[in-house]
């Protein structure tokens, strides 16, 4: 394979949400494009970086990208995951260990534009060709080309902390086909969360199809006093209820909380994984794992991740990526994780899934269109324009 062009475009993703930690309205994100040669001839493949951590394009410009294009020899693999490990050990060149901060969502970027073009080189949808290459584990009880789905909102919008809108778009999501909905909770009062909270809960008609999203709200004693109180409610999982770092005030969410606890996506290296797995206290088959593989050094990264994980006694299952990249639905329907994650609002790259998955009773199903579909999803698809 050999490496012809890679561009990136920094985008202006602002919107008048918030969540516990931080506002979006200055938010930024990567788009890039890459085109490769191999014996089957030009592709192009399209990458998105992740929600909530800025653009990457000065470290693409300055260090990753050049470290491709500079290969002139070409790049080979036997397989797919050969392939990209060997492209992955290129771009880490001359990088330390440990320190991972902005560059594991450069690296993490610009990977899975590449599994993009590679898997449109291969004329399979990126799902069957992790598939083929890493196999699925079948213990989720779908099939390779499905997966569960939910979908994510509930934000804090300027000026309002409205039960009303919460309970609409829980029925709204839930009435689209997917099979959970999630909220922000930790960026209003308690009052006010719990207001929010109950109107979901009641929307639809079960807490166990509510999840809760803190954004490491709940660190200290009026946390945990906050936490205790949300724990009673029986919510599908409590997301980020202290800092992603803090492995110690974790293991305590673990040992109180009989709520599944959901975390990890700002975990972002096999490292990192290794020490939340190993002093998170986290509950192999009760907790999830969100790694971002998109902010975290790409899917390379993420396999080796989830081998870890596997040895600890955890599950593809346990795996729920953030973000709701279309890469990540395409992993989760191909090597069989838990489920992806959606917006639930309608507009913007996050939104929804691409226009040729059908989404009905909590299941995705992927189609075959060769890549992971970024051209069939028109609200991303457009961001790409200038670069193709
Ligand atoms: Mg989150």
């Amino acid at each position: 394979m050999k490496i012809i062009s890679v561009e990136e475009r920094t985008i202006p993703l602002g919107s008048d949400t918030a969540n516990a930690a931080i506002s979006f309205q200055n938010m930024t994100a990567s788009a890039v494009v890459v085109e490769i040669e191999t014996g089957r001839g030009r592709f192009k493949g399209l990458g998105f970086s992740s929600y909530g951590r800025y653009s990457h394009g000065g470290l693409l410009r300055e260090r990753f990208i050049p470290r491709l294009i500079n290969i002139t020899s070409g790049i080979s693999g036997e397989t797919s995951i050969q392939l990209l490990a060997n492209v992955w050990d290129i771009l880490m060149t001359n990088e330390k260990e440990g320190g991972h901060g902005e560059r594991s969502g450069a690296v993490g970027v610009l990977e899975t534009a590449l599994w993009d073009a590679i898997a449109k080189s291969e004329d399979l949808p990126l799902w069957a060709l992790l598939e083929r290459d890493v196999g699925h584990s079948g213990d989720n009880g779908l099939p390779a080309g499905k997966t569960a789905i939910y979908a994510s909102g509930g934000h804090y919008r300027s000026g309002s902390s409205d039960a009303t809108e919460v309970a609409e778009e829980t029925k709204q999501s839930l009435g689209a086909g997917y099979g959970w909905f999630k909220l922000k909770v930790g960026g209003a009062t308690q009052a006010i969360d719990i207001a929010r909270l109950e109107a979901a809960v009641q929307a639809a008609e079960s807490s166990s199809l509510i999840a809760v999203d803190a954004n490491c709200a709940y660190g200290g004693e009026t946390g945990a006093t906050q936490l205790n109180e949300i724990d009673q409610i029986g919510l599908r999982w409590i997301e980020e209820p202290v800092d992603p770092l803090d492995y110690l005030a974790l293991a305590g969410c673990s040992q109180s909380l009989k709520t599944p606890i959901a975390t990890g996506e700002n975990i972002f290296s096999q490292a990192d994984s290794r020490n939340l797995l190993h002093y998170g206290g986290l509950r192999p088959g009760i907790d999830k794992l969100q790694m971002d593989f998109v902010l975290a050094y790409g899917l390379t990264e993420y396999l080796r991740m989830i081998a870890d994980a596997e040895t600890l006694g955890w599950s593809r299952r346990d795996f729920v990526p953030h973000a709701g990249h279309q890469v990540a639905l395409h992993a989760a329907a191909g090597i069989g994780l838990g489920g992806h994650e959606t917006a639930a609002v309608s507009g913007g790259p996050f939104s929804r899934v691409s226009d040729d998955t059908v989404v009905q009773d909590g299941i995705a199903s992927l189609s075959d269109t060769p890549g992971t579909g970024i051209e069939n999803k028109p609200e991303l698809f457009k961001l790409f324009q200038d670069l193709l």
